[in-house]
């Protein structure tokens, strides 16, 4: 590379891709770095449900970002396909959490009161109202209630058509290229290593997913990966427009503009392998039945494995780190939501960047809530 780089990004996935292309689009020298391919891992095995919601502990950072998300999708979906000339494969009608007895159909309706009077918006339906609109949807239902902000995003094809986007604006991009160290002057970040060869530059951004927090024992943090196994069907022969879930019980289906469906996925403590099993694919079979269990018998297309970057609290681990005096920015952690947080994160870290108050408050996922 000719000139160092305004900014070096560690980790070509969701979050990496995003923030690379906006911070090109404010001017800024920009190289990407990547260990394997870009856009292989969490981001390729992604299920990419976009939910705008609350987050369980009631964090604001996680209402707000997937909110902006959701607005910067929408605009990505056109510019990105002008740009690249390719379709991230977008869209959906919302998400519908389905109660199937009259005490799922109690405790869901409950549920959805406390989340409207949080300001998200929601409607409660009957089965035969949501039957109207998801023609697929089983018989043996007492309610439904329907998130409509919800889309579908195929993450592959977004990670893929954002690098490229980013690419094309003159970001470089270095594949095969893992970082084994940062550099440092005094305090401060200076830059990265790989074996012998060095890369200066005047910010490092660390997005390097399930290993990002191992990445340099200075400036360590608690992520871990969360292994998850998750397959793809043939969808219903009337489509699917939804992302479905059930209230009961954890897993979904989401369609694929192809009418593909997806459905996942399980959670694995098994540290850095990766595994298929039959408890997986049972558990997978099992969230068909529970949810969609018109398409039990449709054809098994493809089965894969991903690692969620998981932190203690799963809330992302964003912004500056005191244990280093400047230079260095984190952008990792974000476990089961990343795709869906991954344009409000990228559009932080230009705010960080150049200097501007972050547009979303960091104060709830600073680093600092694990250094003792
Ligand atoms: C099965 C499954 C289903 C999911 N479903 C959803 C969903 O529906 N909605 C949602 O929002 N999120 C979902 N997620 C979570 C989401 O995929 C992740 O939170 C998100 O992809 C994380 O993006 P990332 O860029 O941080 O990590 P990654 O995509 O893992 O990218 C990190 C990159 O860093 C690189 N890297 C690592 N170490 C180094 C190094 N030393 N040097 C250089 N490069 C390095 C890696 O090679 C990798 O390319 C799911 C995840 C899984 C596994």
């Amino acid at each position: 590379m000719a000139r160092q780089p305004d900014v070096v990004i560690i980790g070509g996935g969701a979050i990496g891709c995003s923030a690379a292309y906006y911070l090109r689009s404010e001017g800024l020298q920009v190289a990407l770095l990547d260990k394997g391919p870009v856009g292989r891992e969490a981001s390729w095995a992604s299920a990419g449900i976009i939910g705008p919601s609350t987050h369980p502990r009631g964090d604001p950072w996680f209402r707000q970002a997937t909110l902006l998300s959701r607005q910067l999708f929408d605009e990505l979906n056109g510019a990105l396909f002008e740009e690249t000339g390719r379709r991230m494969g977008y869209g959906g009608r919302g998400s519908m959490t389905l109660a199937m007895s009259p005490g799922e159909a109690a405790e869901a309706t409950a549920d959805a009161e406390r989340e409207a009077a949080a300001g998200v918006s929601l409607e409660v339906l009957t089965g035969s109202e949501a039957r109207r609109r998801e023609p697929a949807l089983p018989e043996s239902l007492e309610a439904v209630i329907l998130h409509p902000e919800g889309r579908f995003l195929d993450a592959r094809n977004y990670t893929a058509t954002v690098a490229r986007a980013a690419r094309l604006k003159g970001v470089k991009m270095r594949p095969g290229w893992p970082v084994t160290a940062l550099t440092r002057e005094g305090g401060r970040v200076t830059g990265v290593r790989s074996g012998q060869e060095r890369l200066g530059a005047g910010w490092v951004i660390n997005a390097a997913g399930a290993w990002a927090g191992m990445l340099d024992s200075s400036l360590a943090a608690p992520i871990t990966p969360d292994h998850g196994q998750i397959m793809s069907l043939e969808g219903p022969a009337s489509g699917l427009r939804h992302t479905l879930h059930r209230w009961s019980r954890y897993g979904y289906i989401t369609p694929r503009p192809d009418g593909r469906v997806v459905v996942g996925a399980t959670h694995e403590e098994i540290g850095f392998r990766r595994r298929i099993t039959p408890g997986g694919l049972k558990y997978l079979a099992g969230v068909v039945g529970a949810v969609l269990p018109g398409i039990m018998e449709q054809a098994m297309l493809d089965i894969w494995t991903g690692l969620r970057p998981a932190s203690p609290d799963t809330l992302p681990i964003i912004g500056p780190d005191p244990r280093a005096s400047g230079g260095f920015l984190w952008a990792a952690g974000h476990s089961s939501s990343g795709i869906m947080q991954a344009p409000a994160t990228a559009k932080v870290l230009v705010d960080l960047v150049l200097g501007r108050e972050p547009r979303i408050p960091l104060d709830k996922v600073g680093i600092e809530r694990f250094l003792g």
